[in-house]
């Protein structure tokens, strides 16, 4: 991957790519920013960018470094993830250890701190001792969702390169062109994703949201006919889906998010869930806005008590009852 050929992220790439050509880059750097937006595909890019010999400003995505670079094989490229759910201090001593030899075969190393908010506060102390003296040579890049979770003295030794969520189209280009999805399905992806790549490729990959996406669709059914009976046994199979009952909720949430702007406004670009944009327009017609509103609020309600652990089979229950139109 080369920093030119991720997508979005325009100022960030700017300020690398200045740094690089002006010849000015800092041994560390902070990539921050929502999960799935891209922090770790850029920070990959720039690293292959600062190996790379044939380019300037970028790597040229094609010699032997750029391909070892990309497939984790290159001797001056190290990448540190969580170990479970925390990165230890035998991570970063051994980090620390390596970085006092000379880079193997390019004239630099770099080393790749992935979910760098996820240290331990001894791993963070080992670190932030490593970024007092950089090694010569030697170049930290950093990824965490949120900065503020670092001890500032690591945050105040990196540049901070914030990273954002990406145009939806640029996302969709992304699925087609890179995932041979089709354009229909890879808009669909793009919007459900709100802007992440990353969730987007995800989605595109497994399928999985798919799955999650009929559920939903199932339940809207059920609610627009009313069917107590089938609500009712849906929140009792639900019971049992709990790992994907969040996403189901989120989903719904869309649907009736997408309802409501579509009262207000009748614009379609502004609408989600673009393919059901026929059945969006009937349902919300028949809804109007006060249900719309009552039951976003509805849905929000039972989230927050289904995080609180009130007991979920009554919430959900609660919760589709007043979904439906008959309450
Ligand atoms: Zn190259």
């Amino acid at each position: 991957m080369v920093i030119a050929k991720v997508i979005g992220h325009t100022r960030a790439k700017r300020v690398l790519q200045n740094a690089m050509t002006e010849n000015r880059v800092a041994h560390a750097y902070l990539f921050h920013g929502p999960a799935g937006t891209g922090k770790t595909t850029l920070a990959r890019a720039f690293a292959g960018a600062l190996l790379c010999r044939q380019g300037t400003g970028d790597a040229c995505g094609k010699c032997s470094v750029c391909h070892r670079v990309n497939e984790g094989q290159f001797p001056d490229f190290f990448v540190l993830h969580p170990a479970g759910n925390n990165i230890k201090i035998d991570q970063i001593r051994e980090l620390q250890r390596k970085a006092q030899f000379k880079p193997y075969e390019a004239d630099r190393k770099i080393y790749l701190i992935s979910q760098a908010e996820s240290m331990t506060r001894d791993a963070a102390n080992c670190l932030l001792k490593v970024l007092e003296e950089p090694p010569p040579d030697t170049f930290f890049l950093l990824t965490a969702v949120n900065q503020h979770k670092l001890p500032p003295t690591i945050v105040s030794r990196c540049q901070l390169i914030p990273i954002g969520k990406v145009p939806l189209d640029q996302i969709k280009q992304m699925l087609v062109e890179d995932i041979g999805v089709g354009p229909e399905m890879a808009a669909l992806y793009a919007s459900l994703s709100d802007g992440l790549p990353g969730v987007a490729r995800e989605m595109a990959e497994s399928g999985k949201n798919l799955q999650v996406r009929e559920l939903v669709f199932y339940l809207v059914e059920q609610i627009e006919e009313n069917d107590i009976n089938g609500l009712l046994k849906t929140a009792e199979e639900f019971e049992k889906k709990k790992d994907v009952l969040n996403q189901v909720l989120e989903q719904l949430l869309l649907w009736y998010r997408d309802q409501l702007i579509w009262v207000q406004t009748g614009e379609e670009k502004l609408v989600i869930n673009i393919d059901k944009l026929n059945k969006l327009k009937n349902c919300s017609t028949a809804a109007g806005r006060d249900y719309l509103v009552k039951s976003i609020t509805n849905i929000l309600e039972a989230k927050s008590q289904i995080e609180q652990n009130v007991n979920l089979r009554l919430t959900l229950e609660v919760l589709l009852i007043r979904l439906s139109r008959t309450a």
